[in-house]
């Protein structure tokens, strides 16, 4: 029997705005999730009253009043401003690249003295066309901010030689003549004020939930219960991977909690030497100001994705972009099944996206 309008398939922002959204409407909605808490991947775990973002940091930035409006109605958010600091071989600097880091390496204290010393740099190299991603890199920025922050980071981040990947990866690098270490540019940023969880807590309110609860443990029961699915796992899996395997990069947290109020001074720093394993060393206090007693730390380590290992980073290379759109004609086939999110659209969404793409998702389905 039909009980419920949607089955959403997914607890993540995706499944849980969608479901807000039918909410609304006065529709009806089950939202499963095979994890054990709501929230996909912003979901934060509570250690010693520190929220710890148990799938990586994260930090909500949009330039859109509306995505910054819809948000804001479930929870307020602080002023964090992102400006991560890269340690390499023991000497700090400024990211992104700024007056500030340009100062760090050179001295340079004027725009202009700093945009002649990159051109110099460029010059040197004479790179015409960059035939990867070093070239690429190099023909940016020039070869100190490339040696000393970007090589080993990126090196980590996809596990090759940075003269083995291509150059489209790199189509910009951000370099701003201003002393501005905010990373992000958009209007709006921060962090919820006591966690994402509120977030997802408030989106889902009065909305029924399964937890630890498999879509393809029982995907006919689940398939009979809704007039239609939502479903925001990976699209490949839906199909039982008949025609093969979608790639992803997948990463490693090692957290541990420290007997002392205050280990870095900062949310992020990036390691961006090839020599340490991890690319990055989190104190996740920071993103809220927290005054507790201890704190807790997360080294990120990059790895290769099999199966058994969490999907985090589509790789959008032509091979698993072509897969993908053959997995997507299979997806549109299927009438009764919305597929959404980053997993069932192998897409690099960051958070305000994924939530504007649910919006304009359920306006859809709602006919508005
Ligand atoms: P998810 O959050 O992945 O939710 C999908 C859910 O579906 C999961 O809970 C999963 O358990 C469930 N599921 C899958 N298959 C099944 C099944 N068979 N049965 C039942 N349940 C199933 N964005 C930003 O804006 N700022 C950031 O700083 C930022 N940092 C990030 C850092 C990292 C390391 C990563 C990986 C992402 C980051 N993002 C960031 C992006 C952000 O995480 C996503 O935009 C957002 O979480 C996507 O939501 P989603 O609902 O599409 O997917």
């Amino acid at each position: 029997t039909k009980n419920y309008d949607y089955v959403i398939v997914g607890s993540g922002l995706f499944g849980a705005v969608f479901a807000y959204k039918m909410k609304q409407a006065g529709l009806k909605c089950l939202v499963i999730d095979k994890r054990e808490h709501l929230g996909g991947n912003i979901y934060c775990e509570n250690v010693e009253g520190i929220n710890v973002h148990k799938y990586g940091p994260h930090i909500f930035h949009t330039n859109s009043k509306e995505i910054w409006g819809f948000v804001n109605q479930f929870v307020e958010f602080n002023h964090f401003r992102y400006s991560p600091l890269a340690n390499y071989k023991g000497t700090l600097y400024n990211l992104p690249f700024n007056m500030h880091t340009f100062y760090q390496f050179w001295g340079t204290q004027t725009p202009e003295e700093a945009k002649q010393k990159i051109e110099e740099q460029k010059a040197k190299l004479n790179i015409k066309k960059p035939q990867n991603l070093e070239e690429q890199a190099i023909s940016l920025v020039g070869n100190d901010v490339y040696e000393r922050l970007i090589k080993g980071y990126t090196e980590k981040q996809w596990g090759r030689n940075a003269k083995d990947l291509p150059s489209f990866i790199i189509k910009r690098l951000p370099v701003r003549y201003t002393y501005d270490n905010n990373y992000f540019n958009d209007k709006y940023q921060g962090i919820p004020i006591g966690g994402y969880n509120k977030l997802i807590d408030g989106l889902l309110e009065d909305i029924d939930v399964l937890l630890k609860t498999d879509y393809f443990e029982n995907k006919s029961s689940f398939d009979e219960m809704g007039t239609k699915v939502v479903y925001t796992g990976k699209i490949d899996e839906f199909f039982d991977y008949q025609l093969g395997y979608l790639n992803y990069r997948s990463l490693r947290f090692e957290s541990e909690t420290l007997d002392k109020t205050n280990h870095q001074g900062i949310a992020a720093i990036n390691y961006t030497e090839r020599e340490i394993p991890y690319t990055r060393i989190i104190e996740h206090k920071h993103f809220e100001y927290g005054t507790q007693d201890k704190t807790v730390v997360t080294k990120e380590y990059p790895q290769e994705w099999d199966k058994d290992k969490e999907p985090y980073y589509p790789v959008n290379d032509e091979t698993n972009s072509s897969l993908y759109n053959r997995y997507k004609k299979l997806a549109e086939a299927e009438k009764n099944v919305i597929f959404g999110g980053r997993l069932a659209e192998y897409k690099y969404y960051d958070m305000h996206q994924v939530i504007a793409s649910a919006l304009k998702r359920a306006e859809k389905e709602l006919g508005l």
